[in-house]
């Protein structure tokens, strides 16, 4: 697939597999904007820029996986938005632009390790954002077209 790759959706409820009580809470699309992923999309962790509504854009790392909700054979799409925001935004439009691909999906031994691995791709996520050719996307008229 190619990117950057530029999607949008309704924040909508997870499979509560609590996200946030491990301090990186993942926003979910819902199936209809998932179905939209070209079909030879690689799983795994990518980063890219984000808004809720018509916030503030922030640099984001994005799963793109396999839902076990439906037995793993559809994808699911969850955006972890590096900013601490005040509330929830359940029901609130998310923009999102994919600009780089960090690593394939892969299982952890220990949820410590899980931990370890997400921040670390956070890191990574704002060091590249920082490339000029990625700087630019967050200025992109997407973000500010009237959803
Ligand atoms: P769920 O299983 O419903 O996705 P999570 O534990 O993954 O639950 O929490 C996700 C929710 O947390 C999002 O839908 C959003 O409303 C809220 N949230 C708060 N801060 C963030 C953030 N920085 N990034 C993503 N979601 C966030
Ligand atoms: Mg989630």
């Amino acid at each position: 697939m190619s990117l950057p790759y530029f999607s949008r959706g309704e924040v909508v409820r997870g499979f509560g597999r609590g996200s946030k009580e491990l301090g990186i809470p993942t926003a979910n699309f819902p199936d209809s904007v998932v179905e939209h992923l070209p079909g030879d999309i690689s799983t795994g962790i990518y980063y890219g820029w984000a808004c809720v509504g018509s916030g503030d854009i922030h640099k984001m790392v994005m799963s793109i996986g396999w839902n076990p909700y439906y037995k793993n054979t559809k994808k699911s799409m969850e955006t972890h938005v590096i900013h601490t925001f005040k509330e929830d935004f359940y029901g609130q439009i998310l923009s999102v632009v994919m600009v780089g691909y960090i690593r394939p999906e892969r299982s952890y031994d220990s949820l410590d390790a899980l931990i370890a691995a997400i921040n670390h791709d956070i890191e990574e996520a704002k060091r590249n954002l920082e490339l000029p050719e990625h700087l630019k996307l967050k200025e992109d008229n997407f973000f500010r077209a009237t959803a």
